[in-house]
Formats: structure tokens, C-alpha cells, sequence
């Protein structure tokens, strides 16, 4: 057929090879399979938002470089003097910028796996080759083999998610900073979930050249207006900044954003009642039998189902309408393995009463 020769004489091969990013329909399901957070704004501060948007010229183009809010934003993240942000449509975004910065033929994208699945594929949107260095049985960074590999291969790029996803754990900061001091390449501390683990690398941006660091407010409340930061030094987001698309940043995220930073103390008491909820998921977890769970500093659980099927077990908790992450189809050390975010009471507790009854 005609068309198809267009296609396969045209798209790349490893396009054509890759499977789109898949978010499964959630409807009327108790939705713990995306790290969103789970609570509402109380209505009079909704009302004030709504106010804010009113005045939004939707009919302008959005400010291109953001300036109100990257002011804003820099006041909360506080990276250290001299460093400078970059925004993104969602880190997402921000993450395809750096590999389009770096992507000569030949580049490689290294990360340790199992970990975010956008590093290895945005690599391969770029054409640059991507290699996944194991994590040991407990999920902490193999700093031997990652020497390794980055002996072999002289990554351009490391990508490390701290804490990490889908693991949940942050790993050792002396042995980030030691790739860090041993890589000619770049490397990216992607703290995604920074709101849920207090932990950060933003202080140490000053102390080393080759560093960046990502943040979102995806994880933390404001997943639907898609904002990510990068901040790293002047000479990066000087060269970056010019890959990215005129106003990437719409005027109603802008807007709201400006307004959630006012208000921080609502996201702030959010993320509080979540780590705190985290922690009474994962006993609860572990008491259940063939089950087990592994320590998170993120919004989200990892677990294994010992005995049982991990896509049945899945399959199971959809039939009672709860929408978890099923990591089994991944396989390695994902294998049996699903994943859950941390809802609102009610909504753990229907999770658990679903899972006792699936297993
Ligand atoms: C969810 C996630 C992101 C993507 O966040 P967006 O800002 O919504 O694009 C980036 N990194 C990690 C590790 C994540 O888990």
C-alpha cells in the first residue's frame, strides 16, 4: 500500500518502534495511578483564582518570558545566588530542551533504571542513544556499575530522579555528587517530588558546573496548567532558553501559578497531610499478607504482590474501581511490582479494602 511505504520510507525506525506515552482511561475510578494530588482548593480561595483569570487578555500572547512569575517562583525555590530558572510546559518539556541542547549523532542519555520512563524516551524523540544502568536489589544507585558506564559510554547526560520513580527512595547524595565530580557529561537532579521528601540538590548548584536541577508543580497540586522549573547557571539557560518554543507558558498558567504562590500555605498543608497519610498507607501495606512494600519519600508507594499475578491483581482493583500503576508489564526489577498514590483518607482506605479483596 502506498501510504504505508510513505510511512516506512519516512518516520524514523525508531519512532515507528516506540509505543506512545499510555494514560488508560479513568473515569468514575478512584484515580491513584498518576502521583496527582487528590485535593480541591476550598471554594473562597477558588473564587479568588477565578477573579485573578477574569483580567487574563487571553486575546495577547502570554508574557514570553514569564517575568512576574519566574520572580515569584524564585523567591519560593530560592536557588542559590548567580543561578537563574528556566520555565517548561510541565518538566516534560524541560527535559526534551536539554536533550535537544545535547543531542549530537552518537549522544548517549544515561540513567539508572528503573526510573522515569521520559528520560529514555524523549532520547529517542532526539536521536540520541539511551543506557540504563540496573539499580541494586534495594533500589539505591550501583555507583560501581555507574562508573562503568559512564567510563564506557561518557554519557552527555545523567538523569537522576531524587527521590526516584517509580522506587520511591532518594538515593545517596554523596554518591550523586560523586558522578557529579566524575562525569565529563550533564547532570540533571530531577526533584519532582521535592514537596514529599525534604530533601534537595538546589543549595549545591553553585558548587558544580555540570549540574541541573528540576522541579514541577505537577506532583505537588497543579498537574492540569503544566509548569516545570530548571534552574541551573547562567551560562545553561542562556544556551537552553533558546530552544524553547515562543511562549510556552500560556497566560492562564502564568496567571494561576502567580495566584498559587500567594497562597502556597494550601499546597503546603496539602503536602504535609499527604506525607503524612504516606506513612500510614505503607503499614497498612505491609501488614497485608503477600504483600510487599518498600519505604517512599514521594506520593506514591511501590509494592510487590507475592504469589499472585500483579496485572490480575491489577485487573482486580480496577473491577472495583481503583485505578493503580501496574509496573509488572516493565518486568526486571519491576516484576509482580504496581504502584500507588497516595490519595485522601477515604480514598486509601477504599484502596486497601479493594487490594485485601483482589489478592
Ligand atoms: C512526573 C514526573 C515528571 C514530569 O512532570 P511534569 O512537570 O508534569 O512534566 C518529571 N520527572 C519525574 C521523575 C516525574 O515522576
Amino acid at each position: 500500500m502506498k501510504e504505508k511505504s510513505f510511512i516506512e520510507r519516512l518516520i524514523r525506525p525508531e519512532i515507528r518502534a516506540l509505543k506512545a506515552y499510555h494514560v488508560p482511561e479513568a473515569h468514575g475510578l478512584i484515580k491513584l495511578d498518576a502521583m496527582e494530588n487528590p485535593y480541591a482548593w476550598p471554594e473562597e480561595l477558588k473564587t479568588a483564582w477565578l477573579e485573578v483569570l477574569r483580567k487574563v487578555e487571553i486575546n495577547r500572547y502570554p508574557d514570553p518570558v514569564a517575568h512576574a512569575l519566574k520572580e515569584k517562583l524564585r523567591a519560593a525555590l530560592k536557588p542559590p545566588a548567580g543561578m537563574e530558572l528556566l520555565l517548561g510546559n510541565g518538566s516534560d518539556e524541560l527535559i526534551q530542551i536539554i536533550l535537544l541542547a545535547l543531542a549530537r549523532p552518537g549522544a548517549v542519555v544515561l540513567a539508572p533504571t528503573p526510573t522515569f520512563v521520559m528520560y529514555e524516551m524523549t532520547a529517542t524523540f532526539v536521536g540520541m542513544k539511551f543506557v540504563g544502568v540496573p539499580l541494586k536489589e534495594d533500589f539505591a544507585l550501583d555507583l560501581a556499575a555507574l562508573r562503568r558506564a559512564v567510563a564506557e559510554h561518557r554519557p552527555a547526560a545523567i538523569f537522576l530522579a531524587y527521590p526516584n520513580n517509580p522506587t520511591g527512595n532518594l538515593f545517596a547524595a554523596e554518591e550523586i555528587e560523586a558522578l557529579i565530580r566524575e562525569s565529563e557529561g550533564l547532570v540533571v537532579v530531577d526533584e519532582a517530588y521535592h514537596a514529599f521528601a525534604g530533601e534537595s540538590f538546589m543549595d549545591r548548584l553553585g558548587r558544580y558546573d555540570n549540574l541541573l536541577v528540576l522541579r514541577t508543580l505537577s506532583k505537588q497540586g497543579l498537574a492540569g496548567l503544566r509548569l516545570g522549573v530548571l534552574a541551573g547557571a547562567h551560562a545553561w539557560v542562556h544556551e537552553l532558553d533558546k530552544l524553547r518554543l515562543p511562549y510556552n507558558i500560556n497566560s492562564l498558567t502564568q496567571a494561576s501559578v502567580e495566584f498559587a504562590l500567594a497562597h502556597a500555605e494550601v499546597l503546603e498543608a496539602q503536602a504535609a497531610q499527604i506525607r503524612k497519610d504516606r506513612e500510614a498507607l505503607y503499614r497498612a501495606l505491609c501488614a497485608l499478607p503477600g504483600v510487599r512494600a518498600w519505604p517512599s519519600r514521594a506520593n506514591f508507594i511501590l509494592f510487590r504482590v507475592e504469589g499472585r499475578s500483579a496485572s490480575e491483581v491489577h485487573h482486580g482493583l480496577r473491577h472495583r474501581h481503583v485505578l493503580v500503576k501496574n509496573l509488572d508489564p516493565a518486568g526486571g526489577a519491576l516484576q509482580g511490582c504496581l504502584r500507588v498514590t497516595v490519595g485522601t483518607d477515604p480514598e486509601n482506605a477504599a484502596f486497601l479494602a479493594a487490594l485485601e479483596k483482589a489478592l
